[in-house]
């Protein structure tokens, strides 16, 4: 199989030895010697280079410059480049990425940290390369045969117009060039590469209206009588209709725009043209830039009655208005790109720059028709995740990405260490060091969980214990699910991190052995529930938190009419309603006499949960209708201090008993004054 090929620009020979010896096995290395030697490799073969580790501090060029002119040229788009520099400021790097740099990889390098970053950047640009040429063969294919078209149409006018053959491949070419030019200037135009490429294509039509003037006057050698140039005007007229009398097509964009160049391709600027006299840009775009290339090419060709121009000749001519008036704009294009004019007139059909348009009308093509991502998108996604994972590189945690197609995990640098796993894993499911990691069974769980997430709700935790650096940890898994943008979402991978919480695991495992119950309903009692909440509340820092005080209703009623027996069954029968209502993670507790407590984590919609609860722990027993009032207290608004949240929960709890009981209440500032009003 051949080999891919790498391009290494340092100006540092031991740099670039210690590079290829990484790479040689598996790589054909190219190396340059500084940016100006780079540019000139990438200008000859860009196409050949798969991949660019690139130096920035290097004499004549340097690598910023190399950058640079990547943009210009447009080589950036298609080439991935890798950074290797000891220059790590952020400035650096963060210029470096605006200049499209895919990676950035400081110095001194460690040799399994090149051959990773060189593997996954390839692997990333493969997958895209591979959804751009699958289009790019149909695009180029129906540009083949447009091709075979036109020549078929050029060999045929050549016959009657007595015009060099290939004049028409000449204005199609020149069309090109000059719109392409223009759309750089100006968005006035509002054109597209698909856009272009239409016109292009239509303007091969532009002289066909000659087929209906007679032969003697197109061939006449000498100068057209004013009663045959008048005749000899109407090919413009008789062109036009000649398209809008064919029978079917009319809705085609080509044809739309085949009969705006055939009308209108000899009007100009200033009015002074023909059909119809139209001014300025009231000429459509298309037939302006026709009517251009046209008059261009006809000054440079050899005619029956003339010799031709050379270039600079046909320029002056056409700035000194000796064919009528341009738009500025388009004359502007034309003597900026001498060069690219001269040679467009000898340029092979399928040259560089088709290849280039050919490209970008795919790339259209793939974003207009939503099947896949654009390249700009791609790029886009890729460099954000190349930025995540040079920070992630730069903290020490344990960071991951999971994708299902091709299933591959990916760690952060400081956690395939810490873990002493690669950085990447193709078929983690099947990887043997990463299942003695997550032990028996883990994996599938992982991917349960993964899998149960929604688009609404994609975040979730998972507590593991795992086997790190051969010492068995508790770990919490805190990860997102990533979805496509389908309209049916497909689940893509998962991201997220893996947190250490063995120490605390240990201590809830402590606490929980330890924690003082209350004989009667088994809940944990006062100290014991107030321990496990505050040690929640710094455990999961950061997490919304409700702290509510549940306390019965006319409690001393079901003593004072049923006995102090009755009395402590309805208080067995509200602690279970409470322990079966809420989450394993959350806590509830008995406060003291009929009081209760409950403490649970959200994320939205706090309301509606205790709404729930507090219905589910109401009820008859034994014919006795059992009700409670719930004050509740956020620590959004309070902060995590237990005391309190405990306190505004008393007094919204107060505030609801004295506001008709069985119903829940959130403690808010207008509640203030109740806050000192009742000893708990
Ligand atoms: P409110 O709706 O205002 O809360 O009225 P209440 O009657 O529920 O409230 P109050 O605080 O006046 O009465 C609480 C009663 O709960 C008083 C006490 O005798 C009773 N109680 C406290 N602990 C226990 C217990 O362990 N078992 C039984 N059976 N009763 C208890
Ligand atoms: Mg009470
Ligand atoms: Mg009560």
């Amino acid at each position: 199989m051949k080999k891919e090929k790498i391009l290494i620009a340092d100006d540092s020979e031991m740099n670039r030895s210690l590079l290829t010896d990484m790479l040689a096995d598996n790589y054909d290395i190219v190396e340059a010697e500084d940016g100006v030697e780079a540019m000139s490799v990438l200008n000859s073969s860009a196409s050949d280079i798969s991949l660019m580790l690139l130096d920035i501090v290097m004499p004549r060029m340097d690598g910023f410059g190399v950058l640079e002119a990547m943009n210009r040229n447009g080589i950036i788009e298609d080439l991935p480049v890798i950074i290797i520099s000891s220059e790590t400021s952020s400035d650096h790097v963060r210029k470096a990425y605006s200049l499209g740099a895919t990676d950035f990889i400081a110095r001194p390098f460690d040799p399994e940290v090149v051959q990773r970053r060189v593997v996954n950047t390839m692997l990333l640009y493969a997958k895209q390369k591979r959804l751009i040429s699958l289009v790019e063969d149909q695009v180029y294919e129906k540009e083949r045969q447009s091709d075979l078209m036109i020549d078929i149409l050029s060999h045929v006018m050549e016959f009657r117009n007595g015009e060099s053959g290939l004049h028409i491949l000449h204005v199609r070419n020149l069309t090109d060039l000059l719109l392409s030019c223009l759309v750089r200037k100006t968005d006035r135009y509002k054109l597209t590469m698909a856009d272009i490429s239409l016109i292009s294509t239509a303007s091969a039509l532009h002289d066909i209206g000659k087929m209906g003037i007679d032969e003697k006057i197109l061939n006449k050698p000498g100068k057209l009588t004013d009663e045959e140039f008048a005749i000899m005007k109407t090919h413009s007229a008789i062109g036009a209709n000649m398209i809008s009398d064919l029978p079917v097509h009319q809705q085609e964009q080509l044809v739309k725009t085949a009969y705006e160049i055939c009308r209108w391709h000899h009007e100009r600027w200033d009015g002074r043209g023909y059909p119809d006299g139209l001014k300025g840009d009231e000429i459509p775009i298309s037939a302006q830039v026709v009517s251009l290339a046209d008059v261009y090419d006809a000054l440079t060709s050899e005619r029956v009655y003339k010799p031709p121009y050379s270039h600079e000749e046909a320029v002056e001519m056409i700035i000194a208005g000796k064919c009528g008036a341009f738009n500025p704009l388009l004359l502007e294009c034309l003597t900026e790109n001498i060069d690219s004019f001269r040679s467009a007139l000898s340029a092979d059909p399928l040259d560089e720059v088709k290849r280039r348009k050919i490209r970008s009308i795919s790339e259209e093509t793939l974003k207009n028709e939503g099947g896949g991502v654009s390249k700009r998108t791609l790029r886009l996604l890729d460099r954000e995740r190349v930025k995540n994972s040079f920070y992630a590189s730069m903290t020490e945690s344990i960071q991951f990405e999971y994708g299902v197609n091709p299933a591959m995990l990916t760690f952060s640098v400081w956690g395939a260490k810490k873990l002493g796993v690669d950085e990447i894993i193709m078929n983690p499911e099947k990887d043997p060091k990463l299942g003695e990691i997550l032990g028996e069974g883990s994996w599938d769980k992982i991917m349960r969980g993964v899998r149960a997430t929604t688009i609404e709700n994609p975040e979730m935790r998972l507590d593991l214990p795992l086997k790190i650096e051969g010492e068995v940890r508790w770990c919490r898994l805190v990860i997102r699910s990533l979805w496509n943008d389908e309209a049916e979402p497909a689940f893509e991978g998962a991201m997220g991190i893996v947190q250490d919480i063995n120490d605390t695991h240990q201590k809830m495992q402590e606490l929980e052995k330890k924690a003082a119950r209350d004989q009667l309903t088994g809940l944990l009692n006062r100290t014991s529930a107030r321990q496990q909440i505050e040690l929640k509340m710094i455990d999961h820092s950061g997490g919304n938190f409700a702290l509510a005080i549940i306390d019965i209703d006319d409690f001393k009623k079901a003593n004072d009419v049923y006995g102090h027996m009755f009395g402590d069954e309805v208080l067995k029968f509200v602690a279970g309603n409470l322990r079966d209502s809420i989450r394993q993670t959350d806590v509830s507790g008995r406060y003291g006499g009929e009081e209760f407590l409950m403490f649970l984590e959200y994320k939205t919609d706090i309301e509606k949960t205790v709404d729930r609860i507090r219905r589910s722990i109401c009820g008859t027993y034994e014919n006795y209708n059992v009700s409670v009032t719930v004050g509740v207290a956020l620590s959004r608004d309070l902060g995590c201090d237990y005391e309190k949240l405990l306190k505004a929960a008393d007094a919204a709890l107060y505030y609801g008993k004295r506001n008709g009981k069985a119903q829940y209440c959130f403690y808010d500032d207008s509640m203030k004054d109740l806050l000192t009003a009742e000893e708990i």
